[in-house]
């Protein structure tokens, strides 16, 4: 039996799904935003914010500021033979945990009318102009609009038939929290041997160190540990902020198969957002400024349509995938040709001595990859 009807039902409550159900309530419609874990909860995440989405969470009523995210406007890049390049980020950004900021944004949401539920969705059907949406407890829901931001890899992607899910993806991700020493204001990417760890300090002092690697090259080690002795450790930068920390965490989180293969923004009539649009390389260090400027777009879109500005379904369907790829295909690519450049076990060692000859080059390459601060209508 159908329970309830909504304007809009949002799938995945990472950073996305919370921003797009904030601003589609904002505007007066009713918002279902169905969410499979508990808040709060860490995720395996970089947690440098590029400012670019600054302007637009400020708008929501968003200031992660008020919750101690630390100002970030310097990069240092360490390279496998410990050699330390220096750069300003062109546009900064902040440190914030998973944990805290989809809880805050969680909070927001509640705050601003969103209906949140706490299921697993595990069928979306398309009929007669509009979608129902059923969870794995049974409760079923209608809605005009379906947004799917239910991030790199979910069980609605094996419902879809993907095709990039049914591809084998050689990135593993594994994170912890560390308590230490190690500047506000910076983001590292320390760079070993099939990977690089991306260091920088949250809302609560804590470090976060968080690496991505070939799972190829990782499991012929015994475990975690020994994989960080023997290869993170040859970079010296590393081996002492390990060395010289206290874990926060049990475990440190890992997880497998990142996917960045192209995905269609448009699915079975569902409008993608964030990761579930199309994932840039983690080296990037802008796939939350990407899933927060997704939900941006098609927010507004979904606004007009709502509203009779945009006429029919297939109208807004184009305009979105037409906007999304003007707005994100050149950083895809661009990031994609650094991370497959960087992976080259031969050339990443060459062409990080370029950079440290060369150190003006990085914020032109971190431009690439990155917008300009969002624009707030
Ligand atoms: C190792 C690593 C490091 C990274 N570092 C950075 C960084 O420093 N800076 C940066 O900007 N980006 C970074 N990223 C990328 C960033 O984490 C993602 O781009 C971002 O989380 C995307 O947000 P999202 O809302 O699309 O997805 P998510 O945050 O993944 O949210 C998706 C949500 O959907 C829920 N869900 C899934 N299936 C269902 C279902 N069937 N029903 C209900 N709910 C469901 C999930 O529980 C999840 O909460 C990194 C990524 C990796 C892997």
């Amino acid at each position: 039996m159908i329970k309830q009807q909504f304007d809009v039902i949002v799938i995945g409550g990472g950073l996305a799904g919370l921003t797009s159900a904030i601003h589609l309530s904002k505007a007066k419609f009713k918002v279902l935003l169905i969410e499979k874990n508990d808040y709060p909860k860490h995720k395996v995440c970089g947690e440098y914010v590029s400012n670019e989405v600054l302007p637009y969470l400020e708008s929501l009523g968003f200031n992660p500021f008020e919750f101690g995210a630390k100002k970030i406007a310097n990069f240092e890049l360490t390279t496998h033979n410990n050699k330390s390049i220096k750069a300003n980020l062109p546009l900064g950004g902040f440190g914030m945990s998973r944990y805290e900021m989809d809880f805050q944004l969680y909070q927001l949401a509640v705050k601003n009318n969103v209906k949140v539920l706490q299921e697993t969705v595990i069928d979306i059907v398309f009929e007669a102009d509009m979608f129902q949406v059923e969870t794995k407890l049974n409760e079923k829901f209608q809605s005009k609009i379906v947004i799917g931001a239910f991030g790199k890899r979910s069980n609605l992607d094996i419902k879809f038939q993907r095709k990039f899910i049914t591809k084998k993806s050689p990135y593993l991700g594994v994170k912890i929290h560390v308590s230490g020493d190690f500047p506000e204001d910076k983001v590292a990417l320390h760079n070993f041997k099939g990977g690089y760890c991306g260091v920088s300090k949250v809302e609560n002092n804590h470090i976060n160190l968080c690496y991505i690697t070939d799972f190829e090259a990782f499991k012929s080690y015994k475990d975690i540990d020994a994989f960080q002795e023997e290869v993170l450790f040859k970079n010296s930068a590393l081996k002492a902020i390990f060395k010289n920390s206290e874990a926060q965490f049990k475990q440190p989180l890992t997880i497998s198969q990142i996917s960045f293969e192209t995905k269609n923004p448009i699915e079975n009539h569902v409008i993608m957002c964030g990761d579930t649009a199309g994932m840039i390389h983690p080296l990037c260090g802008n796939g939350m400024g990407m899933a927060i400027r997704s939900a941006q777009l098609a927010s507004h879109l979904i606004i007009d349509y709502l509203q009779g500005k945009i006429e029919t379904r297939e109208a807004l369907e184009n305009q979105y995938a037409k906007r999304w790829k003007k707005t994100f295909n050149l950083r895809l690519k661009a990031g994609h040709t650094i991370a497959y450049l960087f992976r080259q076990d031969w050339l990443a060692p060459k062409l990080l001595r370029l950079l440290s000859w060369f150190p003006f080059l990085i914020p032109q390459i971190i431009k690439m990859t990155h917008g300009k601060p969002m624009i707030v209508k």
